[in-house]
């Protein structure tokens, strides 16, 4: 038979393990929060178990309280790292598990029993594992790694609560020579290591997407760059569900002159204005982007020509309406505009933005601040494939 101390410190030395690696992401990666976190529970967690196989050896107190304090504040930076992978804020309610055993180790007529120790803190762990579920739900991601997780908290609530059955029904009146002890511990190390083994799925999933969105993002101003800008193309071309896509190509007027009179960093926050103010008049789907220096793009599915002129139009009014104030004092900035307008599954990104720069060109040549659509292509294919 399992003997229970050397259970709990495989247990342990296993989860220090997995402790080294999410650390070694962590460091490689150090914006990834969720490493970090879950790093920090299975410290939390290898240290409770740890304490908690040496009971005998050391001071009760230690073995029992801290111990499976330890282990339950492992549950509270699980739900932390959970939390922060779905970039969504750390909550009071993930320490609910530590709160249910510290107030019930409270009352010390109970905290002398084994049966009312093991039942507490199964107890917490089935909330914790149903907090983990209710949090992995209500995420608006989805991914497999998420689902797998979620089936594997209920079903680790699910074990959490046959084994508060089992310890009801049979209770122990020893903690180490309890005959039902070694299957608990199994019982519970398995929903632990699957979490620990899916969520390292998760963690990894999460830290590829945390590298792709950095490699797409231009960093001045947050918007895609040249390359995620090719990237969402082929996604908006093949979902849009509109006959047509409209490229608006937009190059700030006398650019160079707002950086010579200011100087650059103040060129960089016109920069950073405009990309907040273009990106405010456009919808969720449409691209937006940054392809260098002053120029910017946007991409949208649009049902006629006159609908992508309109959003060149909204983005140059607001332009107008929301003025850049510097320490420099408010500068003036205008933006040339060059529309084309394409059948959609058409044209090639490229020639999209061929065009619609040269139409940029002659609003350039026209006295800049101001739109210059190429729609005609865009009526004339229409034409040939409705006749
Ligand atoms: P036009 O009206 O014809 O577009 O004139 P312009 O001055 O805007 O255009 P030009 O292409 O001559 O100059 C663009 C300038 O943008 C030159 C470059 O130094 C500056 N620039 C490019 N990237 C950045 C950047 O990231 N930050 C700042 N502050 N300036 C940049
Ligand atoms: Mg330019
Ligand atoms: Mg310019």
């Amino acid at each position: 038979m399992l003997d229970l101390v050397t259970g709990f410190v495989l247990f342990s030395a296993a989860v220090a393990t997995v402790m080294a690696v999410l650390l070694y992401v962590w460091l490689r990666n150090r914006r990834h929060y969720g490493s970090l976190f879950w790093a920090a529970a299975f410290a939390s967690l290898a240290a409770g178990s740890l304490l908690i196989g040496a009971r005998g050896q050391i001071a009760d107190p230690l073995s029992i309280h801290l111990g499976n304090a330890l282990m339950l504040l492992g549950f509270a930076l699980l739900l932390a790292g959970i939390a922060s992978v779905n970039r969504e804020p750390l909550r009071l309610v993930f320490l609910l598990p530590l709160g249910i055993w510290l107030v019930g180790m409270a009352a010390p007529q109970f905290a002398g029993s084994v049966a009312f120790r093991m039942v507490l803190y199964h107890e917490a762990a089935l909330v914790a594992y149903a907090l983990m579920a209710w949090s992995l739900w209500r995420s608006r991601r989805r991914s497999p790694a998420r689902l797998m997780l979620f089936y594997l908290s209920c079903a680790s609530v699910a074990t959490s609560a046959v084994i508060i059955a089992a310890v009801v029904l049979w209770p122990p009146e020893d903690f180490l020579t309890y005959r039902l002890g070694p299957y608990v511990l199994i019982a519970g190390t398995m929903a632990l290591m699957g979490t620990v083994l899916v969520g390292g799925r998760l963690l990894n999933e999460d830290a590829d997407v945390t590298l792709t969105v950095l490699a797409e993002t231009d960093d001045l101003t947050g918007v895609l760059n040249r390359r995620g800008v090719t990237r969402r193309f082929a996604a908006l071309r093949h979902a849009a569900g509109q006959p047509l896509v409209g490229v608006l190509m937009f190059d700030l007027d006398h650019f160079k002159r707002i950086n010579d009179a200011h100087g650059h960093a103040v060129g960089d926050q016109a920069l950073v204005h405009f990309a907040a103010v273009a990106r405010a008049q456009l919808r969720d789907g449409d691209i937006f982007g940054r392809l260098g220096g002053e120029e910017f793009c946007a991409i949208l599915a649009v049902s006629s020509a006159g609908e992508a002129v309109a959003v060149a139009e909204r983005i140059q009014s607001a332009l107008k309406a929301v003025p850049l104030v510097t320490a420099a004092g408010h500068v003036g900035v205008t933006v040339s505009t060059g529309v084309c307008v394409e059948p959609a599954g058409g044209a090639t990104l490229e020639a999209l933005l061929t065009a619609a720069d040269a139409a940029m060109y002659r609003a350039k040549s026209r006295g800049r601040d101001c739109i210059v659509a190429d729609v005609a292509r865009a009526s004339r294919d229409l034409r040939r494939a409705a006749g």
